[in-house]
């Protein structure tokens, strides 16, 4: 008796109750990845060799006998059953609409599919309002009520894997190089335990106070691991206690699993308006203040810094996440849906849910419940989440001769420019009453916001 395992955002062996399922089905195991061509298409560089180390390692921990399959996954995993004498294909759910129609077709073939777990400690769906049986739109109810229906604790790794050595062709291993002047974070579930291991004994004792400012490393930099499944949420849950930074970095957590519920209830949000009546907005076409934005090259330290980092590392930190969004739809006047497409592009924790509600939150079309439209203000942004100019420093080294105070505002200073840094490409203040005055034009009912 031979049961498939098929990994796709779950690459690791702890914590993985449908590896288990899937191990105890049979006398042994065909572990496969498939790569799929659709996916491959929509990654950029840095995610996909993200993903070819975390299938080297994931490799390594199944004593080098994980399938690498390239090809359409009915295709591939009838193959495999018939070549394998297996019966059973074991998954971990998925909810976004790309998995969630990939799986339907799978099973549509008359392959048996046996979902076990999914990537979130409660799956998408399963949080819904006690009144009416509907699901939550707003953050803070739905993190209260899924505090409420709590999760399963996590399952060990399994102590003996006996997993088929693979056949001649079937380890298609891609050769996804490193980018040139890129430094990704190390992949896998080793790295992902041993960079928990460093933010839990370290910087989580104070997630509360610097989570928000970017020159510090004060956030776990889990994304990428949990985005690939390397480790899952319910491990990080579990040692969680009732302190105050814990309780925030709890709250992240269900930051993911809130955007994953909106996705799964709204699927069409992921490309399109949560909010519909945004779509009527007065929005600009992509031009050369796009453009600037992609490489940087704005004017504005704090949103330059982010955007190269991005580019550099495949990663942002989430307060600059926002300030760059907001910077794209409410100074620039462009849909987020550019935007989204750049993160998706470049960012290796991509996941379609956070990434698109995360844009809609911040481009004031999304589930953001506060009583008015915010509009990041790039410059104090930068003065408060940077205070001594280590973030800008770092990404933007034409103004790394400017002082703490000046970096924030080069314009201001007569050697501010003295490294060809870009002068701003459009004057925040009077954008931001542009903004407000577009935001008029679809009746907008919301009071005009303070400055933030
Ligand atoms: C415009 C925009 C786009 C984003 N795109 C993505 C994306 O594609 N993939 C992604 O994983 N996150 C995305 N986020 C959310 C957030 O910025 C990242 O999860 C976070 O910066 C990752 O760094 P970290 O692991 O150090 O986070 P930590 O602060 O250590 O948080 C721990 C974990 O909680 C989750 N989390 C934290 N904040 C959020 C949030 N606001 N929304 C959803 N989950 C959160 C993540 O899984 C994160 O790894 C986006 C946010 C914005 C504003």
């Amino acid at each position: 008796m031979r049961s498939i395992f098929w990994f796709r955002r779950d690459l690791r062996l702890a914590d993985n109750p449908a590896l288990l399922a899937a191990i105890d089905a049979g006398d042994e195991l065909v572990p496969v990845f498939i790569l799929d061509p659709s996916l491959i298409g929509k990654s950029g560089s840095k995610r996909l060799a993200y993903l070819g180390q975390s299938l080297r390692a994931l490799d390594e921990s199944l004593g080098n006998k994980l399938h690498v399959m390239v090809g359409d996954q009915v295709e591939v995993l009838k193959d495999l059953m018939k070549r394998y004498d297996a019966s059973e294909v074991h998954i971990s759910e998925e909810f976004e609409p790309y998995g969630l129609a990939r799986d339907a077709r799978v099973e549509a073939s008359g392959i048996k599919l046996i979902r076990t777990g999914s990537p979130y400690a409660v799956s998408p769906g399963r949080v819904r309002k006690p009144s009416d049986n509907t699901p939550y739109k707003v953050y803070t109810p739905f993190y209260r009520a899924w505090l409420v229906h709590g999760w399963r604790g996590p399952v060990a790794a399994p102590k003996n894997i006996k997993a088929v050595t693979p056949q001649v062709g079937d380890r298609n291993f891609p050769d996804w190089p490193l980018p040139e002047g890129v430094s990704l974070t190390p992949a896998g579930e080793r790295a992902a335990h041993a960079r928990w291991k460093k933010f839990k004994d370290g910087a989580l004792a104070n997630y509360d106070e610097e989570r928000n400012n970017a020159g510090v490393d004060g956030t776990s930099k889990l994304s990428a691991h949990l985005k690939w499944g390397e480790i899952h949420p319910r491990t990080l849950l579990a040692e969680l206690n009732q302190t105050k930074a814990h309780d925030v970095f709890r709250k992240e957590i269900a930051w993911r699993e809130f955007y994953a519920d909106v996705l799964h209830n709204n699927p069409h949000t992921e490309s399109d308006y949560y909010a519909p009546r945004f779509k009527e907005m007065r929005y600009e076409e992509p031009g050369k203040a796009f453009t600037a934005w992609c490489e940087g090259k704005t004017g504005y330290p704090f949103v330059d810094a982010a955007m190269r980092q991005l580019v550099q590392e495949g990663w942002m930190h989430n307060r600059t996440r926002m300030v760059v969004a907001s910077f794209l739809v409410k100074d620039l006047h462009l849909e987020w849906q550019l935007g989204a497409d750049f993160f998706m592009e470049h960012l290796v924790d991509f996941d379609v849910a956070s990434n698109a509600h995360g844009w809609q939150w911040t481009a004031g079309c999304g589930t953001d419940a506060s009583p008015y439209y915010r509009v990041f203000n790039p410059i104090e942004q930068g003065k408060r989440f940077d205070v001594e100019g280590k973030y800008i420093r770092k990404y933007v080294p034409e103004l790394a001769h400017l002082s703490d105070s000046e970096i924030h505002e080069p314009w201001n200073y007569l050697d501010g420019y003295l490294h060809n840094y870009p002068e701003r490409i459009v004057d925040h203040a009077v954008e931001r009453l542009e903004s407000l005055a577009r935001l008029q034009e679809i009746k907008e009912d919301k009071p005009l916001p303070p400055e933030n």
